[in-house]
């Protein structure tokens, strides 16, 4: 040991921090890592692991009134109860928060259940007891937090993500605020619920930098859902009034609700950590800026995930987590690759997504052919619902190499991770057709799409 406390001290047990500290115990560091709310961070606790919980819980109200067309009756209208969901949800999040105290301290990692900041290069202070620990790295793993836009008077009355989980009263008439992944998540899954359910937004779209034909087939499937989008408009004020809070849209009209979820983005989580007087840059945005390994422009502090603001998704930070802890403490040399990151967004359906969109692919590429298809999945046809199927490849006409796939439909998310391997390991149009379907399926259309739908050239 080096003359200080710990080898390492990780600020920030969530998805990247807890995955460092395990990695570099495993490697001989002695860690340590301190945490604030409640062990795993936003991902289990208030994140996309109760997030998809609630997606299950909301997909019943589709599963019940498909069934009808395969035989079943259901005995009365399903009843939903708000109150269950949540108590269940909680006891599944205390259960992997305990998993994730576990898995640290069987890697011999010391927790300490308190805020920490940075007060030097190689120190921290402990805001509960002010106890000064000494370390030889610093890891900053505090991810982000809501940022709620824009500022108008009576904002206070509205929640983030982080208070929608475990709203006590159900929101019968709910308004979300934002078309972002979280904003149009949470309006899939409340109007599913029951809710009726107002999205607003600045823009003329939902999601914006995801492919513009998804976009489209997301919107227009929440639309059927029955959200009611305004687009173009934005809340200038918000009342608390007996009947609920009252909001004043921009472009003129009001309308009352039982709460006003804002989704308009997430900001770095660095306000009050001492990194400013430890000397370690921030970008505009307030983010840490790091360089390939993680690695702030002061050697002894590093930071991975939202915290960077490089790709906000967990499983971004814990690979620059594992990689950073490999590199500092386990003698190895690995740099996180950004590129081509599969994703998801939990809509019902689901946009599931890799590589570059069509937009995106033709700014950059001289030619580029789109293969794309739209359909009523099997299971509609019995059910009689409307729900469709998008899906698109697009193609390097060049190389024939794939650059993006996007996939609007059930299970999208599943699909986006195979096809991420495909996409990361360069596979051509040639390799998809050359790839056998698997049938009956949705996905068999990614190796049967022979006609292509367009071609751009430069
Ligand atoms: P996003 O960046 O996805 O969306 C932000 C939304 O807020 C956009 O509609 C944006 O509008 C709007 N907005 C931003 N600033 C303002 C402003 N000043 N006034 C009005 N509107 C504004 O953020 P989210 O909060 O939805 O999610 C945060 C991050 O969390 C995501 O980027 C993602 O990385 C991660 N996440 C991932 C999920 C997944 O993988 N399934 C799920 C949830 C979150 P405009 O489009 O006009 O810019």
């Amino acid at each position: 040991m080096s003359g200080f406390d710990v080898d390492l001290f990780v600020i920030g047990a969530g998805s990247g921090g807890v995955r460092a500290a395990r990695i570099a115990a495993s490697h001989g560091a002695k860690a340590m890592v301190a945490e604030e709310f409640r062990l795993g961070g936003t991902c289990v606790i208030r994140g996309c692991v109760p997030k998809k919980l609630y997606v299950y819980a909301s997909r019943f109200a589709d599963d019940f009134a498909d069934a009808a067309g395969f035989g079943w009756t259901l005995p009365s209208p399903p009843v939903f109860d708000w109150s269950r969901l949540v108590a269940a949800k909680e006891k599944e999040i205390t259960r992997l928060s305990g998993i994730y105290g576990q898995t640290l301290e069987r890697a011999g990692v010391a927790i300490v259940r308190s805020r920490a900041e940075v007060v030097g290069p190689n120190r921290v202070r402990l805001t509960n007891d002010g106890r000064e620990i000494s370390a030889k790295t610093i890891l900053v793993a505090t991810g982000g937090a809501p940022a709620l836009e824009p500022a108008i008077p009576g904002l206070e009355h509205a929640i983030s993500s982080n208070e929608v989980f475990d709203l006590p009263d159900f929101p019968r008439r709910l308004l979300v605020v934002g078309g972002g992944y979280i904003a149009v998540e949470f309006a899939s899954v409340f109007a599913r619920l029951g809710a009726k359910v107002t999205q607003v937004m600045r823009a003329d779209n939902v999601l914006r930098g995801f492919d513009d034909d998804m976009r489209a087939g997301v919107r227009d499937a929440l639309a059927h859902a029955g959200v009611d989008f305004r687009f173009g408009v934005l809340p200038t004020a918000i009342e608390k009034t007996a009947g609920g809070l009252r909001v004043a849209l921009s472009g003129g009209g009001e309308a009352v609700f039982d709460q006003v979820l804002v989704a308009t983005g997430r900001r770095p989580h660095t306000r009050g950590l001492g990194l400013e007087s430890a000397g370690v840059a921030l970008d505009a945005a307030g983010a840490v800026k790091v360089d390939g390994y993680s690695r702030t422009n002061v050697p002894s502090i590093y930071a991975v995930g939202d915290v960077t603001n490089r790709i906000n998704l967990t499983p971004v930070a814990i690979r620059e987590g594992h990689a950073f802890a490999d590199t500092v403490f386990g003698g190895k040399d690995i740099r996180v690759d950004h590129s081509n990151v599969p994703s998801a967004v939990f809509t019902t359906p689901e946009l599931g997504t890799v590589g570059l969109t069509e937009a995106g692919a033709r700014a950059k590429f001289d030619v580029v052919d789109i293969y794309s298809t739209g359909f009523r999945p099997m299971k509609a046809t019995l059910s009689g619902s409307a729900e469709r199927v998008a899906m698109k490849i697009v193609v390097d006409g060049q190389t024939d190499r794939v650059l993006g796939v996007h996939v609007l439909g059930h299970e999208a998310g599943e699909m986006a991770q195979l096809l991420g391997i495909a996409v990361k390991m360069g596979a051509t149009k040639a390799d998809f057709d050359a790839t056998m379907a698997v049938h009956p399926t949705a996905a068999e259309e990614l190796v049967t799409l022979r006609t292509r739908s367009a071609r751009h050239e430069k």
